[in-house]
C-alpha cells in the first residue's frame, strides 16, 4: 500500500461511478442511462454496447483482465462467475479484448448450485443475473489481478428471486410508490422520487491467524465450540474506545484505503465493549447501494486480515460469555429534492407530516414485529437475540422523551400543543464550550430505536445481509403508507381527517412503544402483558414467512410470490440444519482426537505422579484428588461425545422443518453437554497438555 495519500484523490478510482460515465459516455448515451436509474425508460441494446465498451476501456486502463457479475445468493455472502475479455483468436493469432451490451445487462451463471428453496428442479436449473445500474460497477484488485464487477440481481428462467438484491428493489419501487402518494396529500409536487437511505453499522472481532488456524472449530464454524473464560472478560469496559492497538490501526488504515477506493465511505472506527471487538460504519447511502458496500466491507475486511496475519471474525457469537457482533441497521426516507421525511424539525408537534409518517412506521412495525424479527434472524444470531444480550428478541420502539411527550399529548388531549426542548450541556469547566444537547438522549437496549432523523434496527446479524431486514422495512412501511393515503384521498375535509388519523394511529399501536430497559425482565413480562411477540429462535422466526398475512402483503406489492417466499422459509430450515450440522461434527471431531486424548494425556501424568510421590514416601493428595476431578471431567465428556454422536445421526434421517426444530431442541443441547465437562477440564488441566490457543491468548494477544 502506498505511504502517503489523498483520501480525495483515492476515493472511489476503481468505480465506474457518474464523473467517469459522464466523462466517457456519450452524451446522449448517459442521458438515457440516467433515465434507465431512474426508472423512466428501459435501456436500449445499442446503448448497452456502448455503456459495456466504455466500462472495458476504463477497467482495462486500471489493469483488469476479467469481469464478474457480482450477486448475492441466498448463501448469505456473494458470488460471482469469472470470464476474461479475449474474444477467439483472429487469423493472425491475436485477440481483442471484448465487452458486449449483452455480456453486461445479462448473465448466466450455473443456478444448480445455488440454494432455491425447491423453486427449481435440477432440469430447469437455469438461473439468470441481470444489472442492477443503480448500483455502480466497480474494478476490485486481488491477487488473482484486477477484476471489473458488475451488480445484478439473480432470478430463475421463470422469474423468481433467488436473491437478496431482487426482493430490495422491488420494496424500494413499492416504498417509493406509496411514500410519494403521501407527499402529493401535503402539497408536495416537486419531489419524483423517494427511496429509502440506510447506513449499516458492522462490528466485528480480529483474532491471530497463526492461532486461529489450529482451532477447527473457528476454521470450519466461525464461532469457538469449547473454551474456558479468561480471568479477565470484559467487565472492565476499557476496551470500549480504547486505543486501537498498532496492529489493528495498520489493518483498519489498509480496509479503509480499499473501501474508500472501491467508493465505499468508511467513515467511523472503534473499538467495541469486548476484547479484540471493532466496529466500522460507513456514510450511509440509498439503500440498495448501502446493501453492496455491505457486501464490500465484509469481504475487503476479510481479505486485509488475511494480509495482516489476522482472521475478521464476522460470526454472531465466536466466543461464549463475550459480547457478540451485530450490525446496526439504521434507516430513513428521503426524497430526490433532499426532504428526510423522518425529520422532526425543532417542533415536532407541528410537524403534521413528521407525525403521520411516524404514526405510519409505528403501525407497520407493531403489525409485522415478526416478520421485521425473522429478518434478522440467522444461525449465528440466535447467540444473541433473546439470549442474555444484546438486543432483546421482543420488537419494540424507543422514541425519546420529546417524541413520546407529543404522542402522548396527543392520544391523551386530542393535540399535541408543546415539544420539549433541548437544553445547553454545562460542562462546567470554563475552558471547555457548553454542549448544545440532544432533545433525546440515547437508549442502548431498544432493537428499533428513534436517533434523531432515523430509526435504527438494531437486531441484524453481523454476518448477515442487510437486506432482508430492509425488504422488510420498505414493504411493510409502504403497506402503511397505502392505507393512510386510500383513506385520505377520500376525505373531505383533510385537516381534520390527518389530525384524527394521527391519533388513532398512535393510540392503536402505542403499545410497540417502550423507552425503558429492554434487557430487564419486567420488561419481557409487560410485553407479554401487551401482547408482543417474543420469538426466541429463528426456527421459531421463520414459519412468520409463509403465513397468509405475510403472503398477501408481500404479493400485494410485487415483493415476493408465495413461492418465493415458501423457498425463503425452505432455504433457511436447511441453512439452519447445515449450520447445526457442521457444528456438531466439529465438535465430535476436535473431542474426539484432540481434547479427550489430551485429556487421558494428562491424567496418565498425574497418575504417574502419584505413584511417583507415594513411592518416594510423600503425600501425593493432591495430585491424586486432581487426578480424580480431571477423570470425571473426561468420563462426563466421553459419555457426552457418544450421545452427541446419536442425535446428530438421527438428525440426518429427518428434513425440513423437523430437522432443523430437531437440530435446536435436540442436538444443541447435547453439544453443550459436550462442552460443559470440557471446559471444566480447561479450568485444571496442565495448559502444556491442552491442544490449542485459549480465550485468552485469542481475545489479549492480537
Ligand atoms: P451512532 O452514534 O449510532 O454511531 P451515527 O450518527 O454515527 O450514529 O450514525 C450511524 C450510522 O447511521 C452511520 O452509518 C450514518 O451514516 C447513518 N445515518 C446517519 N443519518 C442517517 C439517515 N438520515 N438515514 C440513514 N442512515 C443515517
Ligand atoms: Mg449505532
Amino acid at each position: 500500500m502506498s505511504e502517503k495519500f489523498n483520501v480525495a484523490d483515492i476515493f472511489g478510482e476503481n468505480v465506474f461511478n457518474d464523473t467517469v460515465m459522464r466523462e466517457r459516455l456519450p452524451k446522449n448515451v448517459y442521458k438515457n442511462l440516467k433515465l434507465t436509474m431512474e426508472g423512466v425508460q428501459e435501456l436500449s441494446l445499442a446503448d448497452a454496447d456502448v455503456i459495456a465498451n466504455a466500462m472495458k476501456d476504463w477497467a482495462i486502463e486500471k489493469g483488469a483482465t476479467h469481469y464478474t457479475h457480482w450477486f448475492q445468493p441466498l448463501t448469505g455472502t456473494t458470488a460471482e462467475k469469472h470470464d476474461s475479455f479475449i474474444s477467439a483468436p483472429k487469423e493472425n493469432g491475436k485477440v481483442l479484448m471484448e465487452f458486449s451490451g449483452k455480456e453486461l445487462i445479462k448473465g448466466e451463471p450455473d443456478a444448480s448450485s445455488f440454494p432455491s428453496g425447491g423453486l427449481r428442479a435440477t432440469f430447469e436449473a437455469r438461473g439468470y443475473t441481470a444489472w442492477d445500474c443503480t448500483s455502480p460497477a466497480f474494478v476490485r484488485e486481488g491477487a488473482q489481478g484486477a477484476t471489473l464487477c458488475i451488480p445484478t440481481a439473480f432470478c430463475s428462467y421463470t422469474g423468481e428471486a433467488l436473491d437478496q438484491k431482487t426482493p430490495l428493489l422491488r420494496s424500494m419501487d413499492a416504498i417509493n410508490e406509496q411514500a410519494l402518494r403521501i407527499l402529493k396529500l401535503f402539497g408536495n409536487t416537486t419531489s419524483k422520487k423517494v427511496t429509502p437511505s440506510v447506513g449499516a453499522e458492522q462490528e466485528y472481532f480480529i483474532v491471530d491467524r497463526e492461532k486461529y488456524l489450529q482451532r477447527k472449530d473457528l476454521i470450519f464454524s466461525g464461532r469457538t465450540l469449547f473454551g474456558a473464560m479468561p480471568p479477565k472478560g470484559q467487565e472492565l469496559d476499557d476496551h470500549y474506545f480504547g486505543s486501537i492497538r498498532e496492529r489493528i490501526s495498520a489493518f483498519m488504515k489498509d480496509v479503509n484505503e480499499e473501501l474508500w477506493k472501491l467508493g465505499v465511505t468508511a467513515k467511523t472506527q472503534h473499538n467495541e465493549v469486548a476484547p479484540a471487538q471493532h466496529e466500522l460504519a460507513p456514510i450511509y447511502a440509498q439503500c440498495n447501494i448501502a446493501t453492496d458496500n455491505n457486501q464490500l466491507m465484509m469481504e475487503v475486511m476479510k481479505k486485509v486480515a488475511t494480509r495482516h496475519g489476522l482472521v475478521c471474525l464476522l460470526h454472531e457469537k465466536p466466543f461464549a460469555g463475550v459480547n457478540g457482533s451485530g450490525k446496526h441497521n439504521n434507516w430513513s426516507i428521503t426524497t430526490d429534492d433532499g426532504i428526510n421525511l423522518l425529520d422532526p424539525g425543532k417542533t415536532p408537534h407541528e410537524n403534521i407530516q413528521f407525525l403521520l409518517v411516524l404514526g405510519a412506521v409505528m403501525k407497520a412495525v407493531d403489525t409485522h414485529a415478526d416478520l421485521l424479527r425473522e429478518s434478522a434472524s440467522d444461525v449465528g444470531n440466535d447467540h444473541r437475540l433473546g439470549a442474555n444480550e444484546a438486543p432483546p428478541a421482543i420488537i419494540s420502539m424507543f422514541l425519546g422523551e420529546q417524541l413520546e411527550d407529543v404522542v402522548e399529548q396527543l392520544i391523551d388531549k386530542g393535540d399535541a400543543t408543546s415539544s420539549i426542548q433541548k437544553g445547553k450541556l454545562k460542562t462546567g469547566a470554563s475552558t471547555l464550550p457548553d454542549l448544545n444537547k440532544d432533545a433525546t438522549d440515547r437508549n442502548r437496549t431498544s432493537p428499533f430505536a428513534f436517533t434523531g432523523n432515523k430509526f435504527e434496527f438494531r437486531m441484524v446479524g453481523s454476518s448477515d445481509s442487510i437486506a432482508p431486514a430492509n425488504v422488510v422495512l420498505n414493504t411493510i412501511v409502504a403497506e402503511s403508507f397505502k392505507e393512510i393515503a386510500d383513506e385520505l384521498e377520500k376525505a373531505d375535509n383533510f385537516d381534520m381527517a390527518v389530525h384524527d388519523l394521527i391519533k388513532k394511529l398512535f393510540t392503536d399501536h402505542h403499545r410497540i412503544v417502550f423507552n425503558g430497559n429492554g434487557y430487564s425482565d419486567e420488561w419481557v413480562e409487560e410485553a407479554a402483558k401487551r401482547g408482543l411477540p417474543n420469538i426466541k429462535s429463528m426456527v421459531e422466526a421463520v414459519s412468520s414467512l409463509t403465513k397468509p398475512e405475510t403472503v398477501k402483503l408481500f404479493e400485494s406489492f410485487g415483493v415476493f410470490t408465495e413461492a418465493e417466499l415458501k423457498s425463503r422459509a425452505e432455504i433457511k430450515y436447511e441453512a439452519y440444519s447445515k449450520a447445526i450440522n457442521i457444528e456438531a461434527k466439529t465438535m465430535i471431531d476436535m473431542a474426539g482426537k484432540e481434547l479427550i486424548p489430551s485429556i487421558i494425556s494428562y491424567t496418565t501424568e498425574l497418575a504417574n505422579s502419584v505413584l511417583t510421590v507415594k513411592e518416594a514416601g510423600a503425600d501425593a493428595s493432591v495430585q491424586a484428588e486432581l487426578l480424580s476431578t480431571v477423570s470425571g471431567y473426561l468420563k462426563d465428556a466421553q459419555t457426552a461425545l457418544t450421545k452427541l454422536k446419536e442425535v446428530v445421526a438421527v438428525a440426518a434421517d429427518k428434513e425440513g422443518k423437523e430437522q432443523a426444530e430437531y437440530f435446536r431442541d435436540v442436538v444443541k443441547e447435547a453439544m453443550g453437554e459436550l462442552r460443559a465437562p470440557i471446559d471444566a477440564a480447561e479450568m485444571v488441566v496442565d495448559k502444556e497438555f491442552w491442544p490449542f490457543p485459549s480465550y485468552s491468548e485469542l481475545l489479549f494477544e492480537v
